[in-house]
């Protein structure tokens, strides 16, 4: 296939085949099982899966499974769904840092005899401090000198489960003095009384982020490994381990800027926050920008991997505006969704002039973007609903939709002229009063006489009670980490009208549609079926997104 992108990355994965560097391209994307995939995730999954594929090499997912007291098989399982919702397919390459706990711990033997590293028993406190600060080199640890011998037994026993955790760890001997404090004798392993959820008790040590991902990735013949930004700091470690352990495969870290969006956040700990603290409902829920959430919120897998190529990968962070995403989101639906009748806020008409005896079946297009979508025919009769939104009883000049002596257009049926209202005792107008005008069938006057608005309806008779959830923002301010920063917790933007409910009535022939479909409702919005929480009997709507494109290009 043609590389249909062109980024730094794919420029440098190009070269690396021209000069024969490499004969195969081997990426991966590595989740470590502590939450649900965001956004953020999907631009990760997006770079590495195209690469692979469009330079004919293999993308592998490896689960980095090294912090047991935070993994979970309900993570894995979740990983696994969404990248494959994304479109994207591992093949056999599915793998496990915990499946080098082997590797990695005979590694670490490896680096003692050699005497690049050493048991040290500094508390953690200890350690920080004597690491010292950008501005002031560390100090070494009293235990840095430890003969091979007595580290060696002593990593042993760490092994065993002789000691506490926080009482030992095994250390990197490299250089209290770099500039890099990455460099400063980085801990490799550390104590964990834990059990692990695929390695069951096996062990009581477990190995850092920064030991376990280039061994792993050499484990693997990774040959590019892909991160963002904030790891440009540990690639001499990255580079430091690859060189002096006897590894099959020599890979190299390249860093690229993380995605960060507005109105949100993207970590997965302030994500797990959210739902533990009841923010929202769930890891998928609609508001949640986790690619469960998004996929619960009727965004197509499409869409996201749209967004994605479009905000491109750079060596700089920058914020993206949300709005893009839902440019991207109405792009791809306004092709592929069928369009429906919904009302959102009922008020019912009572056309006075038909027969209450009467119905017909009236002519609807179901996508004007694509003919072979069909047609499908709307139920219609002598009482409707509109949008309370559509009727005024005193409306200002520049309204075109319902009011007393106003003719209007009601899609696909008639045009209707409204002659009267009824109240409630408190004024407010309960039923609307009309007559329409049997020759206008289909939405045309014979002679020649124009009306300006046109509104949806449904029938009463005929038509399906839903409940619609209707969302905003999760959070009201464009950067809640930032406006975090005046004291406040990023909780305390969160937008209190993020979701609203109401009760709507909906075309009856939306029963029909398959679930899992997003389709749009004229004039409100594209709108999907709970996947969770709708059925047959009890529709449950979530709006994906409304019409109105804000994306300023
Ligand atoms: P978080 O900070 O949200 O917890 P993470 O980086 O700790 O994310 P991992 O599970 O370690 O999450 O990430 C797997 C891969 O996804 C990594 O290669 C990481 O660089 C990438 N990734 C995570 N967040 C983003 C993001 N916002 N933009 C781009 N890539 C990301
Ligand atoms: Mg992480
Ligand atoms: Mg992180």
């Amino acid at each position: 296939a043609q590389p249909i992108l062109k980024n730094f990355i794919r420029d440098i994965v190009a070269e690396d085949l021209a000069t024969g560097k490499h004969s195969k391209i081997i990426t991966r994307f590595p989740p470590e099982p502590n939450g649900y995939l965001h956004i953020g995730h999907a631009k990760s999954i997006v770079l590495n899966f195209t690469i692979a594929r469009d330079y004919n090499g293999q993308c592998n997912l490896r689960f980095d499974d090294t912090n047991p007291e935070k993994e979970s098989l309900e993570y894995i399982e979740s990983i696994q769904r969404d990248v494959q919702w994304l479109g994207f397919d591992w093949g056999d390459n599915l793998y496990y840092a915990s499946d080098y706990f082997d590797v990695l711990h005979d590694y670490a033997v490896e680096l003692i005899m050699a005497g690049k590293a050493y048991v040290c028993d500094l508390s953690p406190e200890e350690i920080r401090s004597y690491r010292g600060t950008l501005t002031e080199a560390g100090k070494n640890s009293p235990w840095r000198e430890r003969s091979v011998e007595e580290n060696r037994a002593l990593f042993a026993r760490m092994v065993a489960g002789e000691f506490s955790p926080g009482e030992k760890v095994l250390r990197a001997k490299i250089d209290m003095a770099s500039p890099n404090i990455t460099m400063r004798d980085p801990v490799i392993y550390r104590i964990a009384a834990v059990p692990h959820h695929r390695a069951g008790d096996t062990w009581k040590v477990y190995p850092m982020y920064d030991f376990t991902h280039p061994l792993s990735d050499a484990q693997e013949g990774v040959t590019h490994s892909l991160c963002t930004l904030e790891f440009e700091d540990h690639r001499p470690l990255y580079n430091w381990l690859i060189e002096n352990l006897n590894t099959p495969a020599t890979p190299r870290q390249i860093e690229f800027a993380r995605l960060n969006l507005t109105y949100t956040v993207m970590s997965k700990r302030k994500l797990l926050r959210l739902v533990t603290e009841g923010h929202v409902d769930s890891w998928d829920d609609p508001r949640m920008i986790t690619i469960s959430g998004m996929r619960r919120r009727g965004y197509p897998a499409e869409a996201i991997i749209d967004f994605c190529q479009r905000i491109g990968v750079a060596k700089r962070d920058s914020m993206v505006d949300f709005a893009l995403l839902e440019h991207c989101v109405r792009t791809a639906l306004n092709k592929t969704a069928l369009r429906f009748m919904g009302v959102l806020d009922p008020i019912k008409v009572v056309i006075e002039n038909y027969d209450s005896s009467s119905e017909e079946y009236l002519c609807g297009v179901n996508n004007p973007e694509n003919e072979a979508d069909g047609t499908r025919d709307i139920p219609f009769c002598r009482e409707l609903y509109i949008e309370r939104s559509d009727f005024m009883e005193d409306p200002p000049k520049k309204f075109f939709r319902l009011a007393p002596g106003r003719e209007v257009r009601l899609r696909y049926a008639y045009f209707i002229t409204c002659t009267d209202v009824r109240k409630d005792e408190s004024g407010k107008v309960v039923e609307i009063r009309a007559t329409y005008d049997p020759a206008t069938k289909g939405g045309n006057a014979p002679d020649g006489r124009k009306v300006k608005g046109t509104i949806h309806w449904v029938s009463a008779r005929h038509s399906v009670d839903a409940t619609v959830r209707l969302y905003e923002t999760l959070f009201s301010a464009e950067n809640p980490d930032k406006a975090a920063e005046d004291g406040k917790d990023f909780t305390a933007h969160i937008n209190p009208n993020s979701r609203t409910t109401v009760s709507a009535k909906v075309e009856p022939a939306l029963l029909k549609l398959g679930g899992g479909k997003t389709f749009q409702f004229e004039r409100l919005g594209y709108f999907i079926a709970d996947e969770h929480d709708s059925s047959p009997e009890n529709l449950v709507l979530n709006r994906t997104a409304t019409l109105r494109d804000t994306w300023a290009k």
